[in-house]
């Protein structure tokens, strides 16, 4: 027998809220209460059906008839949300599981649903805890991750559920290393940029250092020159003329030949087709 609702409860038992017994935790539960909107195993919809449907109402998912009212009750409750509830003071470590027996299963079944002795306010720690026993996640915005598969066990399953992040966790977590890495990146490239600053104004500064002192020791070696010519040369020293007359014999200008000039310290003279350099003072 398949029909639609049968289609609908396939897809809600494939949600990762319902992955499991509501109450002991069993992959793959195939009864469901269409009064209260949970799904069981077949082993805890016997105790189930010994309550009396002024409890709960249980039907097979698979064999029994289900109208679209039914399905609906399901639909807008699910595992997780009903057991945030109906489990909420549900001392830690007291659930059962697929290795409960019997009698024991059926007093931790009659005291969550006769007596609803564990049943309080759903809070933000009770739905994490709902959560964790049906083998999920859940993320700060209360969606739930995919259930855990390849565990039978609801400790094992919440102790594996523990370090899980769901999708939009994990998809947080990868942008926020992304931006640190990106940071990183950022802050060694600026090191980088700075450093070959560094070594260029460095060199700059050598090349410069480097043409000043040959500058330095050309002119020095001018200078010496110039002693030497003036020292061993026949005619006698000019006597100093005026800047900007030139006279005397001897063509005055300064370094660039466009004429002396008031502020201009360095000057040429030319004397018989030898040039030879001078200090301003010296002419
Ligand atoms: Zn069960």
């Amino acid at each position: 027998m398949s029909t639609r609702e049968h289609q609908q409860l396939r897809d809600l038992l494939r949600l990762p809220q319902n992955a499991r017994c509501v109450d002991c935790a069993v992959l793959d539960p195939k009864w469901a209460s269409f009064s209260l909107g949970y799904f069981m195993c077949i082993e805890c919809s016997g105790i189930h059906r010994m309550l009396g449907t002024h409890i709960t109402k249980v039907k097979s998912t698979t064999l029994d008839t289900w109208k679209p009212e039914y399905v609906e009750v399901v639909r807008r409750r699910g595992n997780v949300s009903f057991n945030a509830e109906w489990e909420a003071r549900l001392p830690a470590g007291k659930t059962i599981d697929a290795h409960t027996g019997s009698a024991e299963r059926e007093r931790f079944i009659r005291a969550k649903y006769e007596r609803q002795a564990f049943r309080g306010t759903a809070t933000r720690d009770s739905y994490a805890r709902a959560a964790a026993k049906m083998g999920c996640a859940v993320d700060e915005s209360g969606a739930l991750s995919p259930a855990v598969s390849g565990s039978d066990s609801p400790t094992a399953a919440a102790a594996a559920a523990a370090p899980r992040v769901s999708p939009a966790v994990a998809r947080r977590l990868a942008a926020k290393k992304a931006k640190e890495a990106e940071e990183r990146n950022k802050k060694a490239r600026a090191a980088e940029a700075a450093e070959a600053a560094k070594r260029a104004a460095e060199a700059e500064a050598k090349a410069a250092a480097e043409v000043a002192k040959r500058a330095a020791e050309a002119e020095a070696r001018a200078a010496a020159e110039t002693d030497v010519g003036e020292l061993f040369g026949s005619a006698p020293a000019p006597a100093p003329a005026p800047a900007a007359s030139g006279g005397g014999g001897f063509a005055v200008r300064n370094r660039d030949g466009a004429g002396a000039g008031a502020s201009c310290h360095r000057r040429l003279c030319v004397r018989g087709g030898r040039t030879c350099c001078h200090d301003g003072p010296h002419l």
